[in-house]
């Protein structure tokens, strides 16, 4: 079982006493039937008037209960011989469950019952139930044993109070020690809808803290950064105005102002900490090209990091092509990269024969090191964390302190994740996109529809554009995924002899997939049938139409990647959504939002919303930061009070906001941090 908990992060007591209910059940008081609710959990008690089993769309065991008041129906689904027998006429029961409306009226859908003479009649909890976020293999019963045992060590002064009168307002005047006490089994009286929707004192009063503590970890981290040397990169303009000269386009003036915003940043011997966030397609590329050119012509090295192989050869490709006319080196480093080859590169890199380094998360290994590091950029569309970003500060060479650094996020980041997750970065935001794109539309298609699609690409083709046509992973397997694309890839093949397609997919060789790629910008291919790779990967103005198949397994955000594929252009674009039905409520409403909208913030405000805490354990909400009772977007309320009140005390109360931080972030994090 420490096992299992441990898998939770739940080692200490202190621990289990932050591991809080998801909600309650109020099994405090006895409902008369005539007064059920639909919708609501109640505890009822009466006898059983008729029991007997009917086969409409489905067999069901249907026993009617009475009480003074009135009857309701309890339906069970699955049932066995011997529940037939107990529920007899003339048994009398106590159920606990949820009322609906069911074919006979009100029902009662596989409730929870006892015999009463098992229970004492009109006898019930003192308290509310809790219901704990939990895993397989630990019951509720578990759960309370262990809160139970946690609460006896629970005692006033236990846990220090962290919240100082005055600098937090209202949350502070709820002692910790009380809060926890009360959330664990709240008394009868307690307002159960406060507490369903997370909005009782008590539990703000701890999300605060919680949001208090990781904003905390984020400054002092930011502090200590902000308090080293980088290197002062002059802006010298040569390199840059040579670059500009040769760009086909001209800078945005949104571009234009984030690439001062970086420039003045350069120049001071202060480290740059900047998020650089744009929607897809915004140009940060670009922006991030002319902050390597500062530092490159102030004789140091840049590293670049991407998320992906396909990305960071992406800009492999681009940065080679903008940097070789100005004489600038690059060296490329991924996991992929053995050998000879590798040994070269790290050599390379250690020797500053390369100005520039682009690779994957290759570049965190030990075995890199750099003669001069003045700048990272960190292209990371979500997938890296601070603790990693921190590793790369390491390898900048004897006589850096500490590089700039550059995250460019290709997923807008809501507001409410920008200030907690990344507090520790000043932030820039390219807000248009270049002039001359056509906006998407975007429709949501049945798989079983897919004559219709393969029409469509026809016609898009037959007018000279291009389509991709995406395979959605079926499992974490490139190998399962890959064998999806070539049975599209085949089926397309006969059902469009006339066009030119081809397959990409992650398990080709890089030179295979590079050509092919070259082909499909050269339009020696009407249709590119890849696995979730083209998400990061190329980018052909000539395509308009980009299909994805099983949109429903992919995230918001990863759809809204993918879709940014096409729109490049100044053709009408279109992105069509297959999805295998039947789709739940839930999936329908996330392909309605991106069908909905192009705005990239949006989606990832809804994606954030509708993504919200699971039942089962799933506090890593973000995948960025690591929440056990705050949720970001219900306490989103609480954001402003606590930047304030973070920055108040990181400078006034560093001894509390030390504490803070132990008392909140799991060692890992904690360490990492500092
Ligand atoms: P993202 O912000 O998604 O990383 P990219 O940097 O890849 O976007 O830019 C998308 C495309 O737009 C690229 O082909 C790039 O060359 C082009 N681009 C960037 N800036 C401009 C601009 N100011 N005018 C026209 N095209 C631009
Ligand atoms: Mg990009």
């Amino acid at each position: 079982m420490a096992h299992m908990l441990s898998g939770l992060s739940i080692r200490t007591v202190q621990d289990l006493l932050f591991h809080l209910p998801l909600r309650y059940q109020d099994r405090t008081r006895i409902t008369p039937i005539a007064a059920l609710q639909v919708g609501t959990d109640c505890v009822i008690e009466g006898e059983v008037n008729a029991t007997e089993i009917v086969f409409g769309r489905r067999r069901s065991l249907v026993c009617r209960l009475r009480d003074n008041s009135g009857t309701v129906t309890l339906r069970f689904f699955h049932f066995s011989a011997t529940q037939v027998q107990n529920l007899q006429p003339g048994v009398r029961l106590r159920c606990y469950g949820e009322t609906r409306r069911g074919s006979s009226g009100l029902e009662l859908y596989h409730p929870e019952y006892q015999p009463i003479g098992d229970v004492e009649p009109t006898v019930t909890d003192q308290n509310l139930t809790p219901v704990y976020p939990s895993r397989e293999g630990l019951t509720q019963k578990t759960w309370k044993n262990l809160s139970k045992q946690a609460l006896t060590f629970l005692n006033p002064g236990t846990l220090t109070e962290l919240l100082p009168y005055g600098v937090s307002g209202e949350s502070s005047t709820v002692a910790i020690e009380a809060a926890l006490r009360y959330l664990h089994s709240p008394p009868a009286d307690a307002p159960v809808q406060l507490l369903r929707d997370g909005e009782h004192p008590f539990q703000r009063r701890l999300a605060f803290e919680e949001l208090l503590a990781h904003n905390l970890s984020l400054l002092r981290l930011r502090k200590k950064t902000k308090s080293l040397r980088a290197p002062p990169l002059d802006d010298k303009r040569d390199l840059a105005d040579k670059f500009l000269k040769n760009l086909p386009f001209q800078l945005t003036a949104a571009q234009q102002r984030v690439a001062s915003e970086i420039k003045s940043d350069l120049s001071n011997s202060t480290p740059m900490l900047r998020l650089l966030q744009g929607d897809v397609g915004s140009g940060k590329t670009v922006v991030a090209a002319l902050a390597a050119l500062q530092a490159v012509a102030c004789n140091y090295q840049v590293a670049i990091m991407a998320p992906t192989e396909i990305l960071a050869e992406q800009h492999f490709n681009n940065f080679q092509q903008w940097f070789r006319p100005l004489g600038i080196n690059l060296a490329w480093l991924t996991g992929k990269v053995k050998g000879k080859a590798r040994r070269q590169q790290l050599e390379a890199i250690l020797q500053h024969k390369a100005a520039v380094t682009i690779g994957t998360h290759a570049l965190f290994q030990e075995e890199v090191q750099f003669s001069q590091l003045g700048l990272v950029i960190i292209d990371e569309q979500h997938r890296f964390g601070v603790h990693q970003r921190l590793a790369l500060m390491e390898k900048a060479g004897a006589d850096i302190d500490q590089p700039h650094q550059l995250v460019l996020t290709a997923t807008p980041i809501p507001r409410t994740l920008a200030m907690s997750a990344y507090a520790d970065l000043d932030t820039s935001v390219i807000g248009e996109l270049p002039p001359g794109r056509t906006p998407i539309s975007t429709v949501v298609i049945d798989n079983t529809r897919r004559d219709q699609v393969v029409a469509r690409v026809r016609n898009a083709c037959s007018e000279g554009r291009q389509a991709y046509w995406v395979c959605t992973l079926i499992e974490e397997s490139e190998t399962l995924s890959a064998q999806a694309a070539q049975d599209s890839c085949a089926a397309l093949q006969i059902a469009l002899p006339e066009l030119r397609i081809q397959l990409i997919h992650g398990r080709m060789k890089n030179d295979e997939k590079n050509h092919i790629m070259q082909e499909f910008k050269n339009h020696n291919l009407d249709v590119l049938v890849a696995t979730t790779v083209v998400e990061v990967g190329v980018d052909v103005s000539n395509a308009s139409l980009m299909i994805i198949e099983n949109a429903e397994r992919l995230g918001l955000a990863q759809l809204h990647q993918l879709r940014g594929r096409v729109g490049r252009g100044t053709a009408a674009s279109y992105c069509v959504l297959m999805y295998q039905s039947p789709l739940g409520q839930l999936g329908k409403q996330r392909l309605q939002i991106i069908r909905d909208s192009n705005d990239g913030f949006f989606i990832a405000e809804k994606d954030l919303e509708i993504r919200g805490p699971g039942e089962m354990l799933g506090t890593r909400q973000t995948g960025l930061i690591n929440l056990r009772i705050a949720n970001l977007q219900r306490d989103s309320h609480l954001l402003d009070q606590v930047k304030s009140t973070a920055e108040i005390l990181i400078n006034e109360e560093p001894v509390i906001a030390e504490q803070l931080v132990a008392r909140w972030l799991d060692d890992s994090e904690h360490n990492a941090q500092v």
